[in-house]
């Protein structure tokens, strides 16, 4: 979506302080309007029974709730209690599908008969393609032509739940580019068609939206907690990409201010933007970013002194974003959420760290959360809760790759590839 067309700022409705609004080209008005009439009557009336059925559909189909799990040996290892959400159990391996049933189904009450979406890594494509073929609905994936390369498995996998993959060819053939042709494609098919955004950016409504279905995550953890634990958590953390884990997660602690809440960003191999490459090794948008538009909301943003958004990079195909959501920039603005970040081998390291010791292999996204742990337990409290954001299968190439290059065998904790 272009920059800068228009927004109604004076709507406190679609902003969360200085961020958010809507600064969208005209075209996309009255889809936008639309969807936030249908947000206030389905999602927060729930009328029709929307809501129920959304409920319904995600304890069935998706697995809901998922469990919150005392990690023994993490605990043991931080001589404090660590606690796991284990979103990485939902339905698709990760928590994507809370956002991505909520937006098909309700594209269904709103009447529309076709559903489009962007992917990068392939987790948002792949939880949409199962959301509308469980619902019965025609759905095409943008995504860009590298990253159909390099996400074969994803790729496969939508098109074994039916949905289309539309290659995007435009620059460097990323997210960026895929999320701007489906914009395009939006503009000029409104009446029928939905588009489900990923996560909790774009133009209002679409983070209030997002963040509402992912908030299950919170409200969960926070029951489950208080029932095994006898009490709230000290702090909770999860990692932040465009940030719909984070905000799902956090939602239902924002009130509880004795609550630490920590949002992980993905810090690459440096927190340096490379101003002459227009490159940031990283995608650390919360620590690093500046205040901008990007994809239909004003946030913080990657970017270089004149404004172009850079290239961001991450280990993580999935934190690999430049922007972030509003809501959660607010956060940070004013001091509710702390932003912090852990590098590539960091978060490697919690992978190998997580499969190990657990049982568990997360993906290496949550593994940002998890190696945040490991070097801060000591400031995180007694009691910790930690979002497994999703399962690693996705992501054991990348790491047998990574942790070669690396020589990470040489770490400390963990011994890559002993054979005892
Ligand atoms: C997509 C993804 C993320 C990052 O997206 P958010 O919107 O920041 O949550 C994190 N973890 C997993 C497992 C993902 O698939």
């Amino acid at each position: 979506m272009s920059t800068g067309d228009q927004t109604d700022r004076r709507d406190s409705e679609a902003t969360f302080g200085e961020y958010g609004g809507r600064y969208v080209p005209e075209a996309l008005m009255p889809a936008i309007l639309e969807l936030e009439d249908a947000y206030e009557r389905y999602v927060l009336e729930n009328e029709d029974g929307f809501m129920d059925e959304f409920r319904e559909r995600m304890r069935e189909f998706g697995g809901r709730p998922t469990p919150l799990q005392r990690a023994d040996r993490l605990s043991e290892r931080y001589d404090r209690e660590i606690y796991l959400k284990r979103e990485d159990l939902l339905h698709g391996g990760a928590h994507k599908l809370n956002n991505a049933l909520g937006q098909v189904l309700l594209a269904k009450y709103m009447g529309k008969e076709r559903i489009i979406a962007e992917t990068g890594a392939g987790q948002h494509g792949t939880a949409t393609a199962m959301a509308a073929a469980h619902l019965e609905m025609p759905c095409e994936i943008y995504m860009g032509r590298t990253d159909i390369n390099r996400q074969r498995p994803n790729v496969y996998r939508i098109r074994m739940n039916g949905a289309e993959v539309n290659s995007v060819t435009a620059g460097s053939g990323t997210l960026k580019e895929a999320i701007n042709e489906t914009m395009r494609d939006w503009a000029t098919t409104v009446e029928t068609t939905h588009y489900v955004i990923g996560s909790v950016v774009g133009p209002h409504p679409f983070p209030k939206l997002v963040r509402d279905f992912q908030s299950v995550i919170g409200k969960e953890a926070r029951e489950q907690v208080r029932e095994q634990a006898g009490r709230l958590p000290d702090s909770v953390v999860a990692c932040a990409g465009g940030g719909s884990n984070t905000m799902g997660a956090f939602h239902a602690f924002v009130p509880d201010t004795d609550v630490d809440l920590y949002a992980v960003e993905a810090g690459g191999s440096s927190l340096e933007i490379d101003e002459a490459e227009g490159l940031a090794p990283n995608s650390a948008t919360l620590s690093t970013g500046t205040d901008g538009v990007l994809h239909g909301a004003m946030t913080k943003l990657l970017q270089q002194r004149d404004g172009q958004i850079v290239e961001s990079h991450s280990v993580s195909a999935g934190l690999d974003y430049a922007g972030v959501g509003p809501e959660l920039a607010h956060l940070v603005d004013t001091d509710r959420v702390t932003p912090v970040s852990v590098d590539d081998e960091t978060a490697l390291e919690g992978f190998h760290r997580l499969s190990r010791l657990e049982g568990i292999i997360p993906a290496l996204e949550s593994s940002h959360a998890l190696g945040y742990v490991e070097e801060a337990h000591e400031d995180l409290g007694e009691l910790v809760v930690v979002n497994v954001s999703g399962r690693g299968d996705k992501d054991l190439e990348t790491v047998l790759e990574e942790t070669e290059k690396r020589d990470l065998e040489a770490a400390p904790d963990v011994e890559v590839f002993t054979s005892e």
